[in-house]
Formats: structure tokens, sequence, C-alpha cells
């Protein structure tokens, strides 16, 4: 049977994308691409001729069986998303497993991510670091998921859109402690790429000050949590936050 590529495209700059990227493109039979439309200039750049077809959330459970059958007929497909590395808050999943369950050979190859490289210019700790994707658009359904993380001791990474940073940062600036360091990475790889560090409530100020800071596309990095240690003689921030809540709560 033929091949299954899962290939990552560009995040911003067009040249970003490796030259096996480019002849795996080319050589394939058909590209199943997120948007065509959106991927065509980038194909037409690339000097990719091959045939795309589209492939994004609302269709990869109907085109399933379709893909199955054209890579076990010895057809060779990529995969490509609008940008950056398919299956990642992108489609692909469902492809990707059914092949594995097939036994249909998938080669995945390595490439731009917004993910790593935030993270890899951001200056947190990277050596452990868990990934949440988009939090949810619902205030309440967020803000459970914020509380749930405050003390999650591995940097925190998230997708976040334009619409919701102010009200994600003031989510975290209520939520987790106050002095905690935040990285946001935005417009990687493009012209007005920036990286903005403070606590929660500094961003904040700084986005509302300057509402250029609240466009494009961006990555949100929390520090992980640090349980304070008695050998300084410090009080826990666990045992600061609730004498914060109690003290709230007393006349
Ligand atoms: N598959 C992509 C990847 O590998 O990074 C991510 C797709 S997801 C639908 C799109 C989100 O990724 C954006 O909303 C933003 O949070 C993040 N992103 C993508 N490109 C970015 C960039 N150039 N700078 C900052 N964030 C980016």
């Amino acid at each position: 049977s033929g091949v299954l590529y899962i290939v990552p495209t560009p995040i911003g700059n067009l040249t970003d994308i490796s030259e096996r990227a480019i002849s795996t493109l080319q050589q394939v039979d058909a590209i199943a691409a997120e948007d065509t439309r959106h991927s065509r200039p980038l194909m037409q750049h690339l000097g990719v001729k091959t045939k795309m077809f589209a492939l994004h959330e609302h269709n990869e459970g109907q085109q399933l069986q379709t893909i199955v059958q054209q890579l076990e007929q010895g057809q060779s497909l990529a995969l490509i998303s609008d940008a950056g590395t398919p299956l990642i808050s992108d489609p692909g999943y469902l492809i990707v497993r059914e092949c594995r369950q097939q036994g249909i050979k998938v080669v995945a190859l390595p490439g731009a991510c917004a993910i790593t490289t935030a993270l890899s210019g951001a200056g947190l700790a990277t050596d452990r670091f868990t990934f949440e994707g988009f939090l949810a658009a619902k205030p309440q359904q967020r803000k459970k998921q914020l509380r749930e993380l405050s003390q999650e001791q591995r940097t925190l990474v998230f997708y976040e859109s334009p619409h919701r940073i102010l009200h994600t940062l003031a989510d975290i600036d209520s939520d987790f402690d106050s002095e905690r360091p935040l990285v946001l990475a935005r417009e990687l790889t493009k012209q007005f790429e920036t990286y903005l560090h403070g606590t929660a409530s500094e961003l904040l100020a700084r986005l509302q000050s300057d509402p250029n800071q609240q466009r494009g596309e961006m990555v949100l990095m929390i520090s992980g949590y640090k349980p304070a240690t008695d050998s300084a003689g410090e009080i826990p921030v666990r045992v600061q936050q609730a004498l914060k809540l109690l003290s709230e709560e007393l006349p």
C-alpha cells in the first residue's frame, strides 16, 4: 500500500519548510489540505503542482474510507494543514489513527510548529511542559480549566485567540499567584514577531495600553507553579493564598 506523509508547512515565514517536505509534496499522488484555497499560493511558491483535495474537521470522518482505499490501492498522500504541523490543534488525528489500525505506513516529517518555536524562544523552563491547546470559549469553563492548572509545576503552553487574550489574562491574574511569570509570543517568524514578558497584570496593562499587541497569532506560556520551600522561612504560596481568601472573608 501507499504511504501517508504528514508534512508541516511554515507558520508565517515562507522559507521555513524543509527540502524533504517540498520534495515529498511534489512526489505524492495527492495532497490532503485543510483548506485548498489557503494552501494554493504556498504550493505555487514552492513549485508544487500535485493535485489537492480538502480534508478539514467537518469532513475528516466522511473522507476516511476514501483516503484509506486510495492508500490501500498504492497511492501516496501528503497531509498538510493551513500552517505548521498537522494534528497539532489541526485536523488529521482520525486519519492517522485509522492508517495505524489498518497497517498503512505513516511517515511524519518534522517542521514548523508554534509550540516549539514559542517555547524555545521564551526563556521559560522547557525541561517539562504541558500543551493545553486552546482554552474553552465559555468563560466559566475557561476559568475552571485555569483553576485546575494553577498548581501545575510544568510550564504551561496555550494557543490563544486575539479575541480572548484579555479575558484569559484577567482570569490568570485572579486565579494564579500574582508573581507568576508569563510570556506572550506573538506573530512568530513574521515581521512583527514579539515576546512580551511579565506577570498577568503587567501583560494585561501592556495589551490594554497598546491594542496592536492584542492582534495576530499568539502562544501564551505560563511558568510552572513553584511550591515555596519552608527552608527559606517563607510562607508557602498555597498557605498565602488560603490566608488571602480568609482575610477577604474577615470583617
Ligand atoms: N498546527 C499549528 C502549529 O503547528 O503550530 C497550529 C494550528 S492552530 C489552529 C493555530 C494557532 O497556533 C494560532 O491561533 C496561534 O495560537 C498558534 N500559532 C500559529 N502560528 C503562529 C505564529 N506564527 N505565531 C504565534 N502563534 C501561532
